[in-house]
């Protein structure tokens, strides 16, 4: 089922999404060559917890950390471990916070110290394709037309979307429906109403789209070797548009990192 959330259920998810931006920007300023995973897992987790929420990813179907941490050929779900960064590594943060049992989820690439043309590419691309998926949203259009902004953006670079990992309604579960796929058609699937709140995600690879996932059940990585990209915001569908719910009104860097 599809919702749409009431005045007090999105202030809830606004208290949320902020959370989930000082945990991002907290995370964001620790990344350096040298810090371990496991170390920006705990940064993650104090700040979540700290504000009164919950680290949504913990625990979600025994993942075993507060955040997701995908290096390089990584495109989702890495585990925080002793894995330390390197120079020219790129890393994705993917990480959801719960306040009073509403979720926000936001993920973004960083850059560890200098990292090649080809990885600063990728980043610049994939965040534009999730803006150019945003400025679909608005009600009257479609989830089709979402899809196909972000997919024809990226594709234009010669970068592929897997198929197999898709953005996602949220709201008091971290996974509602409906899925939102990376490549879609214009004027299809469902009408976007005012009040529903969405997680926009392209995951893009600069190789073919295919993935595996490793042995630990857990990690999703490009078949191919190739580099990978994830940029995600939870979105409210206002009246004329949308509003990012998972940003910082202080910090107005953190909605374009
Ligand atoms: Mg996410
Ligand atoms: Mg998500």
């Amino acid at each position: 089922m599809i919702t749409t959330k009431s005045e007090r259920e999105i202030e809830c998810m606004r208290h949320a999404g902020l959370i989930v931006a000082l945990a991002r920007e907290a995370v964001a300023s620790a990344i350096r060559p040298g810090v371990t995973t496991k170390q920006l897992d705990s940064i993650a987790e104090k700040v979540i917890r700290s504000h009164g929420a919950t680290p949504s990813f913990k625990g979600y179907n025994g993942f075993p950390a507060a955040i997701c941490t995908s290096i390089n050929n990584v495109l989702v779900h890495g585990i925080p471990d002793h894995t330390v960064l390197k120079d020219g590594d790129i890393i994705s943060i993917d990480l959801g916070a719960c306040y009073q049992g509403y979720h926000g989820d936001s993920a973004w690439t960083y850059a560890v110290g200098e990292v090649s043309d080809e990885a600063k590419k990728l980043m610049q691309v994939t965040k534009e394709s999730l803006f150019a998926g945003l400025r679909q949203a608005k009600p009257g259009n479609r989830l089709g037309d979402i899809s196909h902004a972000i997919g024809e953006y990226a594709e234009s670079f010669g970068y592929s979307l897997p198929l197999d990992y898709t953005g996602h309604g949220i709201g008091t579960h971290l996974h509602e429906e409906p899925p939102i796929p990376n490549v879609g058609t214009p004027g299809k699937g469902i009408v976007l109403k005012e009040g529903m709140t969405l997680a926009i995600e392209p995951m893009v690879h600069v190789g073919k789209p295919f993935t595996r996932v490793l042995n630990d059940d857990w990690t999703v990585v490009t078949k191919d070797g190739s580099l990978a990209a994830h940029y995600e915001h939870t979105i409210l569908i206002t009246k004329d548009g949308y509003e990012i719910l998972t940003i910082n009104r202080e910090d107005t860097q953190s909605i374009y990192g």
